[in-house]
């Protein structure tokens, strides 16, 4: 992506101005997937300025800042364990330095390895006008941005793990599955290719077939939606069978 003018606000009051007055602004989080894309904006709204590097907890909680890079993520000693799996083979370090955790979720990507893992941990996106959203509901509708996020919000569990198939290290996921307990059991599924769902009405007496019964699968380049299916029923059986998920 070509930008006419790039600007580095100090404060997200000002970065909002920017947003808010400029009808082509983007805003810049790690930069590394707008760089990939061929097209032009007027503004460019680079937040690395901003204290929204950090990772904090509180006695429920983590609360993640939007440039928080994915490196930090995988690194943390304090993070639920399917966060930190899911990032380990995104790119090299190289690159997991310099993406962020806010371009991830706000790029919706159909591939996202760490969004499944949000998804699954029930987390909640913290806007700077709109405040707070759920995580399902921003994936789930075509929710129009035009807001900065600031944070995001990760309730404590007590279990959590994650699973993703890939033809090589560096590559996208063909599917991948996140589950976490903690007041309740949630599973999510992602790289279906589409974007991160949560499995409706789960039931401890559920094989995974049944589980994921009523997740779409699609076609594409890297495999069909039957075989993505396959490989999904088995991570989950991998999951149920270490008897960790159910209290
Ligand atoms: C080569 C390569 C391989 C990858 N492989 C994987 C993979 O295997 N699995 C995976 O899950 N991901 C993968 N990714 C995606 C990567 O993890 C990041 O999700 C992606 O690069 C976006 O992060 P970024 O910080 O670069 O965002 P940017 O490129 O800066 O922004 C992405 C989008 O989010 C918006 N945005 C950014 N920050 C904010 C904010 N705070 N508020 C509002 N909007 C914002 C931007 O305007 C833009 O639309 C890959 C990326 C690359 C380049």
């Amino acid at each position: 992506m070509n930008f006419k003018e790039i600007v580095q606000p100090s404060s997200l009051e000002e970065a909002y101005e920017y947003l808010a007055n400029h009808q082509k602004a983007v805003i810049i989080g790690g930069g590394v997937f707008l760089k990939l894309q061929k097209r032009e904006a007027e503004l460019g709204i680079d937040l690395s300025r901003l204290p929204l590097s950090y990772l904090k907890e509180d006695e429920k909680e983590h609360h993640i800042g939007s440039m928080t890079t994915l490196r930090e993520i995988e690194i943390s000693s304090i993070l639920p364990q399917c966060m930190v799996e899911s990032v380990r083979q995104i790119g090299g370090v190289g690159l997991r330095n310099m993406v962020t955790i806010g371009g991830s979720v706000c790029g919706k990507y159909p591939f996202s390895d760490i969004n499944t893992a949000l998804l699954s941990l029930g987390a909640r996106l913290v806007f700077f006008k709109k405040g707070e959203i759920s995580m399902e509901r921003f994936l789930g509708e075509n929710y129009v941005l035009n807001d900065i996020l600031t944070s995001i919000v990760v309730p404590k569990v007590e279990y959590s793990t994650c699973r993703y198939f890939k033809h090589t290290y560096t590559d996208f996921s063909l599917v991948n599955l996140s589950v976490a307990s903690g007041e309740n059991v949630r599973i999510a599924v992602g790289a279906r290719p589409g974007r991160s769902v949560v499995v409706p009405d789960i039931n401890t007496g559920h094989t995974s077939e049944e589980l994921l019964a009523r997740i779409e699968f699609k076609d594409d380049i890297r495999g069909s939606g039957a075989y993505r299916r396959h490989i999904a029923e088995v991570m989950l059986t991998e999951i149920l069978e270490e008897g960790l998920l159910w209290k």
